[in-house]
């Protein structure tokens, strides 16, 4: 890691995606915190393929800043889509400097948004790993959790509805059934009835009996007599 003389208001530290730069002071809205430097590549005269890296700043269409070098501390500043500082591009100075577009408090990390074509090209294949975009990864995943909570108690209420509309089918098939089977030995006694009726054996018995009976009880009375 290269040496950062203590006058300056950063040092280098632990951020979650490796290294990051991080405030040790204070550090001012709108102050020049550090100059992003290298090689200045001519796109007029380099291919453009001859040199391929995360570190390139692009100046100008013409000028190219290759930041690579161990030396340009800046390139441990880390993207953020919501950043608190942000590159001041001098193209005709060629020069490019890190300027705090919020206060910075000590051990805050310092960010720059890279541009469109940065995250187009490295950020978005692997997923962005900045507060912002992991807040937002938190919340979309708190709201798919939600979701899917939401899914099983509705579905389990559904359940809950279709068993108690099962056992109220159930419980009213249960009860017709039962009401057809007292139908029917009503019928099947009023068929009785009827059938006692039709061939006279009821009423020829009930008389039957009631003469047994007179004869018995004229019998009983001839005997006490
Ligand atoms: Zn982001």
């Amino acid at each position: 890691m290269p040496a950062i003389s203590s006058n300056k208001p950063y040092r280098i530290g632990r951020s979650p995606t490796g290294l990051g730069l991080f405030a040790t002071q204070p550090i001012k809205k709108g102050t020049r915190i550090i100059r992003y430097f290298g090689p200045l590549l001519d796109c007029d005269k380099e291919a453009d393929d001859a040199i391929e890296n995360k570190y390139l700043f692009q100046l100008s269409n013409r000028w190219t800043i290759d930041g690579s070098v161990r030396a340009n501390v800046a390139r441990y500043i880390n993207h953020s889509c919501r950043p608190n500082a942000e590159s001041d591009v001098k193209p005709r100075k060629r020069k490019v400097f890190i300027r705090a577009i919020k206060n910075i408090a000590p051990g805050d990390e310092i960010n720059y948004d890279y541009g469109t074509d940065y995250f187009k090209e490295y950020l978005k294949p692997i997923g962005c790993k900045c507060v912002g975009c992991e807040k937002k990864r938190k919340k979309k995943r708190a709201e798919a959790r939600a979701e899917r909570q939401r899914l099983k108690i509705k579905a389990e209420k559904k359940a809950l509805r279709q068993a108690e509309k099962l056992a109220k089918d159930r419980a009213k098939q249960a009860r017709k059934a039962r009401d057809k089977a007292g139908e029917a030995r009503k019928q099947a006694g009023r068929k009785k009835l009827n059938g006692a009726h039709l061939n006279g054996h009821g009423s020829h018995k009930i008389h039957a009996v009631k003469s047994d009976i007179s004869v018995r009880a004229r019998g009983a009375q001839g005997r006490a007599r």
